[in-house]
């Protein structure tokens, strides 16, 4: 694949003297827990306002030495991304739809104001932190190499506005199966009090900020017993969006499914559109819908909806056994994972991990 060759040929390679010993990787890949361990180097690029982008490197990955008053710590101007490497049966390493990801971390970055990478570097520089670190990509069933890019303002100025200096990096993390011991439903909180995004904020952007905003209701969910929140609109009459972390999807009795449509407060999710392509590809109606809570619950209560899941790199999808909020908890499919939903999780998976065709051109290999 030439441009991607050409791409990560950019990067200028300095290699780590202290790898982590090949026993000491080896174990943490048989049982890596999300987020915990990075692999032994990252890629880096930098960007003042006289140069543009420059610098392309991969290092050691280790601790950044930024100073106290870099803009990032004060006015949160970050975005970030999140995809995966898959190994396939062959030992060859693949991501899927990056140039999806790599769209989208130019549109966050415009809504922060900070300068646009293109999709050659952002690729680029995963392919450079991915061949370099080529061994941490775990083999094993939904095993992956999880990439986190993310931009930063380091620019050392307390003045609120576009930072002049700023960061791009990769790390990388191996993850296992993001359910051990199988996939189980999960539930999920319907706040009413809390918001994430509003019309006109950060919701469609990935950005640090509309994390730290979902942290307080999820512990309050949690308290209560839900694993996640889904958020509204926040508007009068409010609408469904999405979780802190993964899109939704309604699956209707009469086969018919239906998601939130994009809103423009809504995270444009890589899954989410991939799973709009494969139902229908099947001949399924889908459609992406104005979807009022109260309409929701009109909808779960007849039973018109026969299951419900969650959608998103991490997890690919997770089936929704209970919906709760302030007034009324319903039990979805028996509170077990449905049919629909999970033939369609395993044709999703399958096809990132080279067991089905990819008639989409999805996969791009590293
Ligand atoms: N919504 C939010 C708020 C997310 O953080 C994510 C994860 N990136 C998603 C949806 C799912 O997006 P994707 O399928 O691209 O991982």
């Amino acid at each position: 694949n030439t441009s991607v060759d050409e791409a990560a040929q950019q990067f200028a390679i300095n290699l780590t003297d202290t790898p982590l010993p090949a026993d000491e990787r080896e174990a943490l890949k048989a049982e890596p827990k999300f987020g915990t361990v990075f692999s032994d180097h990252m890629a880096r690029m930098s960007w003042n306002n006289t140069d543009g982008w420059n610098n392309r490197r991969i290092e050691k990955y280790g601790p950044l030495s930024l100073a106290p008053a870099a803009a990032v710590f004060h006015y949160g101007q970050e975005v970030f991304e999140g995809l995966k490497a898959y190994r396939h049966a062959d030992g060859s390493v693949w991501t899927f739809r990056p140039e999806e990801n790599a769209k989208r971390y130019i549109r966050s970055a415009r809504r922060l104001a900070l300068p646009e990478l293109s999709v050659d570097d952002f690729i680029g520089s995963i392919a450079a932190l991915v061949r370099t670190d080529i061994e941490w990509v775990p083999t094993g069933e939904e095993a992956a190499l999880y990439l986190r890019p993310f931009m930063i303002a380091t620019e050392a100025f307390l003045g609120v506005r576009p930072a002049y200096e700023v960061e791009h990096l990769v790390i990388s993390s191996p993850v296992g199966p993001y359910f051990s011991g199988g996939v189980h439903p999960v539930n999920i909180w319907i706040s009413q009090e809390y918001a994430r995004a509003s019309r006109g904020g950060t919701g469609e952007a990935k950005c640090g900020g509309n994390y730290a905003a979902s942290l307080l209701p999820q512990i309050a969910a949690a308290k209560d017993g839900f694993d996640q929140v889904c958020f509204l609109d926040g508007q009068a009459d409010p609408a469904i969006e999405e979780l802190g972390g993964m899109n939704v999807f309604f699956v209707k009795a009469n086969g018919d499914v239906v998601t939130p449509a994009l809103s423009g407060s809504i995270l444009r999710g890589v899954t989410r559109s991939s799973i709009l392509q494969l139902i229908e590809d099947r001949g399924i109606k889908v459609s992406e819908e104005h979807i009022t809570l109260a309409s929701l619950r009109a909808m779960l209560e007849s039973g018109e909806i026969a299951e419900a899941f969650a959608c998103g790199t991490a997890a690919v999808i997770t089936p929704i056994g209970r919906l709760a909020d302030n007034d009324f908890d319903i039990t979805i499919n028996g509170g077990e994972p449905g049919k629909f939903t999970m033939d369609i999780r395993e044709e999703l998976t399958d096809i990132q991990n080279g067991r089905r065709p990819d008639r989409h051109n999805w996969l791009t290999r590293l």
